[in-house]
């Protein structure tokens, strides 16, 4: 449905039966979630406002809490809140429940949260998308970073048939963390046996925030992987990071953030509002110009 005339001219008309849902982290000024969904609530011609929240850290719980009962539709949780949030649920998904961590969170009428994780199937959209034809149960795959990120992605690979995950992190202690909450498919591997790791893997994927305004990505020998392999990088900023310029510059396919950010959003704009997303918005070119890439 393409907004009408009326909407075209002056803009949202936001009314007192408007579908309320958002965003919310700390900080949270940088989030492009509101860009997102706004364009799809507007194509869509939809009674509906997505907004951003920042509570202070110390008052999350509280700030929750206070929606329970479906005043507002539900929320994307980014950091540092995704497994305080998972924890104020009632009942939660295979994914939220293995990563350790929620980015969605639906308000019930009858005051209960329901959570979910959309990190992972984003990721593996984005694979999809870029890298057409991968199989992620093909192969083992090597994960930098064990933050919230990691632990998505790590949840949805494994039940995508990921045959190992090797994962690197600085504080090694952190991804011995991980092994513990996924078990055998998940190895701990100190910084100086990655090479080997890399040897083998199909998939590289950055989950660190390294790269991130522009520096170098992590220091991964991405030319000891095989031909074939793919490589992602989560960050999006820039689209093209250094870990991502190295890779084509090797010959590898190459995933990037960006894609993974516009995936996640989609079962979560369905959870909201009801609906998918409409296809006649492309939201990723609207990214791109935010972004400063086009
Ligand atoms: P997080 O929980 O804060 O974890 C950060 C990770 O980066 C940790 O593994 C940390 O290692 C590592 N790290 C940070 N600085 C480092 C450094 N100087 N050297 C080596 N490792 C370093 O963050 P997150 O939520 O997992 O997010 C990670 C990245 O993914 C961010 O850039 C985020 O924007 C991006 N992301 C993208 C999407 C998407 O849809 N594209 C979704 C989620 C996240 P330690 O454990 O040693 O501190």
């Amino acid at each position: 449905m393409s907004p009408s005339p009326e909407r075209a001219i002056t803009g949202p008309a936001i009314t007192g039966a408007a579908i309320v849902a958002g965003v919310c982290g700390a900080p949270i000024r940088h989030s492009m979630s509101p860009l997102i969904h706004n364009a799809w609530i507007a194509a869509a011609g939809l009674d509906a406002v997505y907004a951003p929240f920042a509570p202070t850290e110390d008052r999350f719980e509280t700030f929750i809490d206070g929606l329970r009962g479906g005043a507002v539709r539900g929320l994307n949780v980014t950091i540092p809140f995704k497994e305080r949030a998972l924890a104020l649920a009632d009942t939660a998904s295979d994914l939220a429940r293995m990563a350790g961590a929620a980015n969605l969170l639906i308000f019930e009428s009858d005051g209960t949260i329901q959570a979910d994780n959309t990190d992972g199937p984003g990721l593996l959209g984005a694979i999809e998308a870029q890298a057409s034809g991968y199989d992620v149960a093909a192969a083992p795959v090597v994960v930098l970073g064990a933050g919230g990120a990691a632990r998505g992605a790590i949840a949805a690979l494994l039940l995508a048939g990921a045959p190992q995950v090797s994962l690197i992190n600085r504080t090694l202690a952190r991804a011995h963390e991980l092994v513990e909450t996924f078990g055998s498919r998940v190895v701990a591997v100190p910084e100086e046996d990655l090479a080997d790791h890399l040897t083998q893997a199909g998939l590289v994927i950055n989950a660190t925030s390294l790269g991130l305004g522009g520096g170098a990505g992590p220091g991964a020998q991405l030319d000891l992987t095989p031909l074939e392999a793919v490589v992602v990088d989560m960050v999006y900023k820039p689209l093209r990071t250094e870990f991502l310029r190295r890779a084509a510059a090797a010959g590898r396919r190459t995933v990037d953030g960006l894609e993974m950010l516009l995936r996640q959003a989609v079962p979560s704009f369905e959870a909201f509002y009801g609906q998918a997303p409409p296809a006649e918005v492309d939201v990723r070119a609207l990214a791109l110009r935010h972004l400063g890439e086009a």
